[in-house]
């Protein structure tokens, strides 16, 4: 197998907003280069279906009223010379106060709980901020709050629900409406060890009850979509995690989650990307 690299020319601003996009589209590996956005997809997703994404990126960038001047071109790259500079950019990372990150390749982080994470074809590998944050949030909570039931909305890479699940939750669900993100999530909850874990394909609407925590490290967009679903899934002493907003977004989406009745009781910032966690 191949890989196609994709160089970016796109303004500042909507750098963090196109590498989230292209992230839950197939992306495996990005690097900033020259100015440029350096994006890595295996060639098996099909040149058609890549360039799809990348120009429909353009519509998500109009949408959040950021520049969505896109100018790109590519080249299929073999498999040898792929395999170093993609395990390069994935080293292990410590998060919050016990969480550890680590690439299967690596050596586990004495004294920590280690996340293995193998990126495969998914979003998460606790190097965005978004990511991070979620984990720094939920390993706080968790220590307060009961830990039965964790919904994890868009779980990519299967990072929150691992987290959630070596943290202590007792059942663990994570959905996700792209395939390629159900397989590297099985495949991560399997390098983990994990029987607790579940994954299912689709969005919030495929799970039933009722959870103690929820997290969702989605769009805005999304978020809001799916605000009425967040809010009757939860427990009422139980506590949700968003992320995925960027700065000035997530006005929008603490007006959706109100009127679902849900309340913020935390505001992250992390660069310019907004995580908040709520209760009923
Ligand atoms: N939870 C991971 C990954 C977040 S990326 C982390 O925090 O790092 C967002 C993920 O949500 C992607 O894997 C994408 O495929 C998925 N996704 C996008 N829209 C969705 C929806 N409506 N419902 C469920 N998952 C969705």
């Amino acid at each position: 197998m191949g890989y196609y690299e994709f160089k970016i020319n796109i303004a500042d601003e909507s750098k963090d907003a196109l590498i989230e996009h292209l992230s839950a589209n197939g992306c495996i590996g990005i690097v900033e280069y020259n100015g440029n956005i350096v994006a890595y997809f295996p060639d098996n997703i099909g040149i058609n279906k890549i360039t799809g994404f990348i120009q429909s990126a353009g519509q998500l960038l109009k949408r959040a009223g950021l520049d969505n001047r896109l100018y790109f071109d590519f080249t299929l790259i073999e498999e040898r010379d792929w395999n170093e500079s993609w395990k390069e950019n994935f080293r292990p990372i410590k998060i919050g106060k016990k969480l550890a990150v680590i690439p299967p390749w690596e050596q586990m982080i004495k004294e920590r709980i280690n996340l293995v994470i193998d990126p495969a074809m998914a979003f998460g590998t606790g190097h965005h901020e978004t990511t991070r944050t979620c984990l720094m949030l939920i390993e706080r909570f968790s220590i307060k709050y009961k830990k039965e039931r964790f919904l994890d909305i868009g779980t990519g890479t299967g990072i929150l629900a691992i987290a959630a699940s070596m943290l202590g939750y007792r059942d663990v669900i994570g959905v996700d409406t792209d395939p390629l993100s159900i397989e590297a999530a099985q495949g991560n909850i399997a390098l983990n060890h994990l029987s607790n874990v579940n994954i299912k394909h689709g969005s919030i609407s495929v799970v039933e009850g009722i959870y103690d925590a929820i997290a969702a490290n989605l769009m805005s967009e999304i978020l809001i979509e799916i605000a009425d679903e967040i809010a009757s899934r939860l427990d009422r002493n139980g506590y949700a995690v968003l992320s995925g907003m960027i700065e000035g977004q997530e006005t929008e989406v603490i007006k959706a989650m109100q009127k679902a009745g849900l309340n913020v009781i935390e505001k992250v910032l992390d660069d310019k990307w907004v995580s908040i966690a709520l209760i009923k």
